[in-house]
């Protein structure tokens, strides 16, 4: 039996690694849960899975937590250091990241100085500091499985491979809800329109950042941390059924793929088990009903995600940080109907020329240039309102 820590156990990416842990037959447990707001699905996770520590991040729902759940021997905490404490609790041997955003950050790097293996899907800490994170990580021993569908393809594909003999990796995209549209097409898109993903069902600001292909550019720059590859070797392609999750191409020429249905439950589990394969109650795929597969080239032009992603990840230094900072701010003002979707492509251009580049950020310049981010920003929206 084995204990994981779940960080963001209220997500899209958490509510489906408790599905997991539920149907692992008493092999998996949970330590610790941390979520935000979501207080009335958070009470039943503890009442089902009876965590040691909860961590929660709406402070309105703590008396009521602690009234309800400690003297069933839950300890419920609060807020970033809350966070941190569930991160790096007690006897876990590993967290799964599934908060959004460079929240991420510190908790990630609690965990693995905690000894904690980690089962990665937030993205946005390897984008921001990966430099960071990667080298914490071998130092410790500790291994990053990745959560995200595209990298645990090609982690898949890599089982029994040297890192020597790897020529290319290929990340298929779906395309998004908007895939063909023109630029002035995409200047007239909606809220909702960008929220209905053809494929895969995911939290708000992953599915807006599908959308855009900025989910593309972020997993660009986490493939190159978690696989040690420059970004001239790794290529992006449009794969609208997203059967293919993704391909590695070797030296030899062979090209290994991992397919699948576009179903989180595999990867997740991949992660969680540690590389093991268990059954999962899933509908199996059906190769002759799907037909066939298309694959396209991306139009960076409309796009634009993709191309201010390797842009930032060619420039290094702080500014896969700007970028990605620059995408969680224009993304949460798009889900609050502040600006439009190819506003988002503005801000991040905006902030990309005009926030100012460090070499080799520290830990302290990655979360300050976050902040620098966001005041550039919302001066810039200011001006322009
Ligand atoms: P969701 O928005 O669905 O879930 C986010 C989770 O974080 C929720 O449980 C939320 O709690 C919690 N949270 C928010 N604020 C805090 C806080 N201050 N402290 C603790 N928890 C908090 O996101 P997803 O599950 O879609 O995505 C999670 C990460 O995984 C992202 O980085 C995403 O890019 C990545 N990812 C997601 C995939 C997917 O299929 N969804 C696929 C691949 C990667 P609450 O709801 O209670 O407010």
């Amino acid at each position: 039996m084995r204990y994981i820590n779940l960080l963001g156990s209220t997500g899209s990416i958490g509510t489906q690694t408790l599905d997991i842990i539920r149907n692992s037959g008493g092999e998996l447990k949970v330590a610790a849960l941390a979520a935000g707001k979501n207080t009335s699905l958070l009470k039943d996770q503890i009442r089902e899975f009876k965590p040691m520590l909860v961590c929660t991040a709406d402070e309105l729902s703590l008396d009521a937590l602690r009234e309800e759940f400690e003297n069933e021997k839950t300890q419920i905490v609060y807020g970033k250091d809350g966070l941190l404490k569930a991160a790096a609790f007690e006897p876990a041997d590993m967290t799964v990241t599934a908060i959004v955003g460079m929240m991420g950050i510190l908790p990630t790097i609690k965990a693995i100085e905690a000894g904690k293996d980690i089962a990665l899907a937030n993205k946005e800490t390897l984008v921001t500091a990966g430099h960071i994170i990667m080298p914490l990580a071998k130092e410790k021993g500790i291994k990053i499985y990745p959560v995200d569908s595209e990298h645990s393809a090609i982690f898949q594909c890599l089982q029994g491979e040297e890192h020597k003999s790897i020529r290319k990796l290929l990340i298929t995209a779906s395309g998004g809800p908007f895939r063909g549209y023109s630029e002035e097409e995409l200047k007239k898109v909606n809220l909702e329109q960008a929220l209905n993903h053809p494929n895969w069902s995911m939290g708000k600001k992953i599915t807006i950042d599908s959308a855009t292909l900025t989910n593309k550019g972020l997993e660009v720059i986490e493939a190159h941390w978690l696989f040690d590859m420059p970004y001239d070797r790794i290529e992006a392609v449009i794969h609208p059924q997203s059967i293919i999750h993704s391909m590695v191409e070797f030296c030899d020429g062979a090209v290994k793929a991992q397919l699948g249905t576009p179903d989180m439950k595999l990867p997740i589990q991949y992660a969680l088990l540690r590389t093991e394969r268990q059954g999962i109650n899933e509908e199996p795929m059906d190769i002759v009903r799907i037909g066939r597969l298309d694959f396209y080239e991306p139009d960076t032009n409309v796009f634009k995600g993709l191309k201010f992603a390797y842009d930032a990840g060619n420039t290094g230094g702080n500014m896969p940080v700007i970028f990605n900072a620059a995408n969680e701010f224009a993304v949460a003002r798009f889900l609050n109907r502040e600006i439009t979707f190819t506003q988002i492509y503005e801000l991040i251009e905006r902030a990309m020329s005009g926030v100012k580049l460090v070499s080799a950020p520290d830990l302290e310049t990655v979360l300050e240039t976050e902040r620098k981010v966001y005041e550039y920003l919302s001066d810039y929206l200011g001006g322009t309102a």
